[in-house]
C-alpha cells in the first residue's frame, strides 16, 4: 500500500475534514494519530474509522499540550512523516461585535497550532530525508467574506505560513501545502448557519442557497472524501514537486 510504514498525525480528525483524511491515510496504509475533541463513543468511533489509530487529546489552543501531542508521536508512533494541520474553528460576527477571546481562540486553533506541530515536527523528517505538511486551509486563505474576519486572517496566514516552510525545507525532500477548500458540508459548516441566519436576518435555506453555494459556481458542496484524496495525493511521490502550493477545491468560487 501506498503510505505503508509512514506515520502520520492529523489534528482536528474526531470530525469532519480530519476524519476523512485520517481513514484516507489509514486505507492507504499509514498509522496514524488523530487528535481532536469529543465524547468517548465518537473519539472511539473516529478511531476505528482511521485503522485503529492512536489518539491524542491535546487543545490546539495550547502549546504546551500540543508538545505533548507531538511527544507521544514520537514514542508511540516512532516519528511523524505526515503532518496534517487540520483543526479549526469558525465564529460569525460583524468585527465591531467580534469577541475578543474568540478572535484570539481562532487564530490560536486556525493557526498558530500549525506552527508548534510544524516547528517540532520538521527536525525528524529532515534527518528521515521525507516527509509532507498538509495544511487545510481554504478558499478563506484567498478571499474575504464579511463577518469572518478572524477565521479569514487566520486563514491567509496558514497559506503564508506554509509557503515559508516549504522554501526552508525544499531541499530536504519535506513538502509544504494547503488544500483550500471552499464550503464543505461537515458540523462546522452546519453551526454556522443559526449565526449567519442572525447577522444577516436570512432563513436557514437562504444562508445556504444565497450565502454559502452562492459563492461556489458549481452551485455544490465539496465533499470531505475529495478533500481526503487530495490529501492522499499530495503524500504520493507523484506530488513530490508540489510545495509551497495552495491548492484550491471550491467549485471555482476564487476563480470569480
Ligand atoms: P469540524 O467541526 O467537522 O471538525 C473540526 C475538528 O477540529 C474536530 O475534530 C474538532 O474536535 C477539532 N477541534 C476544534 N477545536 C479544537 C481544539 N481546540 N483542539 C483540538 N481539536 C479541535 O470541521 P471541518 O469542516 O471538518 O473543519 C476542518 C478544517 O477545515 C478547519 O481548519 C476548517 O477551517 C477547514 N475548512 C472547512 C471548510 C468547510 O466548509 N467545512 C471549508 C474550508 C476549510
Amino acid at each position: 500500500m501506498m503510505m505503508q510504514g509512514k506515520r502520520a498525525v492529523v489534528t482536528g480528525a474526531t470530525s469532519g475534514i480530519g476524519l476523512a483524511i485520517a481513514k484516507a491515510l489509514a486505507d492507504a496504509g499509514a498509522r496514524v494519530m488523530i487528535n481532536g475533541f469529543g465524547d468517548a463513543a465518537q473519539i472511539a468511533a473516529a478511531r476505528g474509522e482511521a485503522g485503529d489509530a492512536l489518539y491524542h487529546g491535546a487543545d490546539m489552543s495550547k502549546p504546551a499540550e500540543i508538545a505533548a501531542m507531538m511527544a507521544a508521536a514520537q514514542d508511540q508512533l516512532g516519528g511523524v512523516d505526515i503532518l496534517v494541520n487540520n483543526a479549526g474553528i469558525q465564529f460569525v460576527s460583524p468585527v465591531e461585535d467580534f469577541p475578543a477571546e474568540k478572535w484570539d481562540a481562532i487564530l490560536a486553533i486556525n493557526l498558530s497550532s500549525a506552527f508548534h506541530t510544524t516547528r517540532l515536527a520538521v527536525p525528524g523528517m529532515k534527518t528521515a530525508g521525507w516527509g509532507r505538511i498538509i495544511n487545510t486551509a481554504s478558499a478563506h486563505s484567498l478571499v474575504a467574506s464579511p463577518f469572518k474576519s478572524a477565521y479569514v486572517a487566520a486563514k491567509h496566514g496558514i497559506a503564508g505560513f506554509t509557503k515559508a516552510v516549504a522554501l526552508e525545507v525544499a531541499t530536504d525532500g519535506i513538502t509544504a501545502n494547503c488544500i483550500s477548500p471552499g464550503y464543505v458540508w461537515t458540523p462546522l459548516v452546519e453551526k454556522q448557519i443559526p449565526d449567519t441566519m442572525a447577522a444577516r436576518g436570512l432563513s436557514r435555506e437562504q444562508v445556504i442557497e444565497d450565502v454559502l453555494l452562492k459563492a461556489q459556481p458549481t452551485r455544490q458542496f465539496v465533499t470531505v472524501e475529495q478533500v481526503a484524496a487530495t490529501a492522499l495525493f499530495l503524500c504520493s511521490d507523484a506530488a513530490s514537486q508540489i510545495t509551497g502550493a495552495n491548492i484550491s477545491m471550491d467549485g471555482g468560487w476564487t476563480a470569480a
